[in-house]
């Protein structure tokens, strides 16, 4: 097929981070690009994700936030939320970004097509009602909530994340959440502090089993220390309803000792599936694994060289910056540039207060590798901004490799932990050592300071503790 002959240089499917990134790059590139989007333009993470789950988080921790206060004199009495307005000002932040995605495709002259994508052959696509073809695809279609059999969502009493994001009135008195990952302690925290009784249960022994232990663990305490229940090594086999109460058998994994326990409301939070069917791929030689996930290469093309596919749809870690990435990768790999999906880690973060993030390797994936493991810790009660910012739960773990001083990874609870993370991934690319953090300055009093003592600490040379 020639370059003259097709509609579009490059037809991007989803507009999700992935692939309004993809369709923007392209385009700045100089390519003739069409988005086709069947929902709204922001995909999950700025419609139903990330952006609506960051600013009830916001709002709960505002609640928070005023009884703090009074451990320095200022009190306003019981604080009151108005539920019909926290979901609009949530909507409105929403209908504002999704609203600048859509302008941001106007500037950079990307066609935004609007219906449900299918492959008719490898190079034409039928959006909606018409046929379009292009020389190369993008495929950023996402994922979708995974189902628990026994727990079938109705949005109302037993909700997904989508469900879950539309606070309800009254709030339920007990909420439950099904999986202790970042999407089921985030709203955890957002119901505990908007004022529900709030429990997480977790199947593995761990709370986010992708983190390093040390750092879940002491996260756990902290959430726990908040009054949020966190039952690990638990599984729900299914509920009965009775006088508009749920009764859901929980079942302890290790001693195989069941237990019913009464809530208003359920969040089914065990993860994602690949949005990967309905697309035609069988018709565009496009190979998926048992799972679901296209398989692509380091430069994001799948088994149909001009065929890509990026973001969740490809697999883990399913985030935002990880699909965002991916999209540029394809995109300058389509218009020609060396291009590969060649990065040292991806961060993760937990966005409740204090925050779980980190970056690079867990000790254990560190001593699995092979490396001699040193690690530094610096506990935020050693910190003064922490003090004075009346949260000194948590800490920074830093971990290298004895034998070259390379920094290996980094795991914070911290508030805001996220903001300052990302100076462990810039370190991490370029290959940075211990000392080349301990030699850099850093403004005092930040919470960033306890990245900067927790190097020291492998040295032990940290200045603020007994460096044991
Ligand atoms: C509650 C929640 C909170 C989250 N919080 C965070 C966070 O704080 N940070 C973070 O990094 N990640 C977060 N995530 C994950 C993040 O949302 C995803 O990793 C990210 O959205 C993936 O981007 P994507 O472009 O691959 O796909 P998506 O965002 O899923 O977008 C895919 C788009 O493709 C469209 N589409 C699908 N099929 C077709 C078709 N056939 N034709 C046309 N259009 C189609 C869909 O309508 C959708 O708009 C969160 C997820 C959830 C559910």
């Amino acid at each position: 097929m020639t370059q003259n002959s097709v509609d579009y240089d490059l037809l991007v499917i989803g507009a999700g981070p992935g692939g309004y990134h993809a369709a923007i790059r392209a385009a700045q590139l100089g390519l003739k690009v069409a988005c086709a989007e069947m929902g709204n333009v922001g995909g999950v993470c700025l419609n139903v994700g990330c952006i609506p789950t960051k600013a009830l988080l916001h709002a709960g921790e505002g609640i928070r936030g005023a009884k703090h206060a009074e451990d320095f004199g200022l009190t306003f009495g019981e604080p009151k939320m108005d539920i019909a307005k926290l979901n609009g000002w949530k909507d409105g932040i929403v209908k504002r970004l999704t609203g600048g995605v859509s302008a941001l495709f106007k500037a950079n002259k990307v066609t935004h097509l609007v219906g449900e994508a299918r492959f008719l052959d490898a190079h034409t696509v039928q959006v909606g009602g018409q046929k379009v073809t292009a020389r190369s695809f993008i495929i950023a279609t996402g994922s979708e909530p995974a189902n628990l059999p026994p727990f079938p969502v109705d949005q109302q009493k037993i909700v997904d994340s989508t469900g879950a994001l539309m606070v309800p009135d009254p709030l339920p008195k007990r909420f439950l959440a099904i999986g202790a990952g970042a999407i089921g302690l985030e709203f955890a925290q957002v119901y505990h502090n908007l004022g529900s009784s709030v429990k997480v249960i977790e199947f593995a022994p761990q709370v986010v089993p992708a983190a390093d232990a040390d750092a879940a663990n002491t996260f756990a305490k902290i959430l726990r220390k908040q009054g949020i229940a966190i039952d690990l090594g638990t599984k729900a086999n299914g509920f009965t309803e009775r006088d508009g109460e749920l009764h859901v058998e929980l079942e302890d994994v290790t001693t195989g000792e069941k237990r019913v326990e009464v809530y208003d409301r359920v969040l089914v939070a065990v993860g994602r599936r690949p949005r990967s069917a309905n697309l035609g791929l069988e018709v565009a030689g496009v190979q998926v694994n048992e799972r679901g996930f296209i398989g692509v290469n380091k430069k994001m093309q799948t088994s149909t060289p001009h065929i890509y596919a990026i973001g969740d749809v490809v697999g883990n870690p399913m985030l935002a910056h990880k699909a965002m990435k991916e999209g540029l990768v394809a995109a300058e790999v389509i218009a020609g540039k060396k291009s590969e999906m060649d990065v040292v880690a991806i961060p993760a973060v937990v966005y409740t207060t204090p925050e779980l993030a980190w970056v690079g390797l867990t000790e254990a994936e560190a001593k699995a590798k092979g490396y001699t493991v040193k690690t530094g810790n610096f506990p935020l009660s050693a910190s003064g901004r922490a003090m004075t910012l009346g949260d000194t739960d948590g800490f920074v773990k830093m971990i290298s490799d004895a034998k070259t001083d390379l920094v290996l990874g980094a795991h914070i609870v911290a508030p805001h932990a996220s903001d300052f993370l990302s100076e462990v991934g810039l370190a991490l690319e370029m290959a940075a050592t211990v000392t080349d953090i301990s030699l850099t300055v850093h403004a005092h009093p930040t919470l960033s300071e306890s990245v900067l003592e927790a190097a020291e600490n492998i040295h032990k040379q940290a200045i603020h503790i007994m460096n044991r």
